[in-house]
């Protein structure tokens, strides 16, 4: 078992509150809705009020995790998420490290006068929260919320749907325990099946969802998108608004694209840059050692984990090939 310090931190302020908030950041992942929905399972055994809310939807292959459909998007009820956070004394921020990662949530949040926690996995987390459980080695949040649920039980008894979503969050983050496994992932895994998670099901539930759009997107923008740029072992993906309406874009259809790259064995950096309405999302991937956070902190507004980091761009859609391959020059360059 891996245990968390200052769990008895938590303890106390879950002893002396009544109403809570779980806060995601925004375009909610696997490990983002997984650690959410396994945190509020645990909390409502403790008989708290819990209200998981997010920036914005959920893609819909997550619903499984949220059957009542009780998470709530900032952007489709704003009203009810601020009388929400109004009424809580504790708010739990999961998988972000700053608010900037919220949106316009994020001022709801920080004018709350409730207690704040962070439960996160991500480097260099902001310093507003009351207190914080900050694991960056570990392989998501959905693990970190493992193993502090359990610290929280002792003997009593893990619920099924928290088990789920942790599941769930954890195979998504470590993209089908490819990166970032360490054995306490693996024993967390083992006891979860114990528990009666069924990982076929679960598997099933994320990876057999697809649409045939979202197949046939996946293919186009492999054979007809993807760039490679050989001197700087990359590839290069940009997914315009036209290419979205080809192919009858819905949230989470370009889900995993930017993993698909580093497959190929000279590649050892990878972007999507997906347009939006107001700006460009960046997506980027690494193997071996190279950072994409620091990559991203420069460069693309942004930031995320050594392997995995993201961040946003304010230029013109056919600008942004050419500012990538600007951008990976001049970084490298620095970083010899
Ligand atoms: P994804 O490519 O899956 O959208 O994001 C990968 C990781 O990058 C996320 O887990 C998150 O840590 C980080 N990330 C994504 N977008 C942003 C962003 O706009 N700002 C920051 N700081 N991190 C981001
Ligand atoms: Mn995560």
């Amino acid at each position: 078992m891996k245990s968390i310090e200052n769990i008895e931190l938590l303890e106390g302020l879950l002893a002396s509150c009544r109403s809570v908030i779980l806060v995601g950041h925004v375009n909610p992942d696997g490990d983002s809705i997984g650690s959410l929905m396994g945190m509020k399972g645990y909390l409502h055994t403790l008989g708290k009020e819990v209200t998981a809310v997010v920036p914005n939807p959920y893609p819909e292959f997550l619903s499984f995790l949220d059957p009542e459909s009780e998470v709530l998007a900032y952007s489709i009820v704003p009203e009810q998420v601020q009388e929400r956070v109004d009424a809580a004394d504790l708010i739990i921020c999961m998988d972000f490290n700053s608010l900037g990662r919220i949106d316009a949530l994020g001022g709801v949040i920080s004018s709350s006068g409730a207690k704040k926690v962070l439960i996160d996995h991500h480097p260099q987390p902001d310093t507003l929260f009351d207190l914080i459980y900050s694991y960056p080695e570990l392989s998501s949040t959905c693990e970190l919320a493992f193993w502090i649920i359990k610290g929280l039980l002792g003997k009593g008894e893990f619920p099924l749907s928290s088990a789920i979503a942790l599941y769930t969050g954890m195979m998504t983050d470590t993209n089908n325990f490819a990166n970032s496994v360490l054995p306490s992932t693996f024993m967390m895994a083992g006891e979860l099946m114990e528990i009666g998670v069924d990982k076929e099901w679960v598997q099933k539930m994320v990876f057999g969802g697809y649409s045939e759009d979202r197949m046939r997107l996946m293919g186009y923008m492999l054979s007809q998108n993807m760039k490679i740029l050989p001197q700087y072992n990359a590839a290069v993906m940009v997914l315009t608004k036209e290419i979205k309406e080809k192919f009858n874009f819905t949230d989470g259809d370009s889900e995993g694209f930017v993993n698909l790259a580093l497959n190929i064995k000279s590649v050892r950096i990878s972007a999507l840059f997906t347009e939006g309405d107001e700006f460009i999302r960046v997506s980027l991937r690494s193997k071996d050692d190279f950072s994409v956070n620091r990559l991203s902190r420069g460069y693309f507004n942004g930031g995320g984990h050594e392997r995995a980091a993201g961040g946003r761009l304010f230029i013109p859609v056919g600008e942004v090939a050419g500012y990538f391959e600007k951008s990976l020059a001049e970084f490298i360059e620095k970083e010899k």
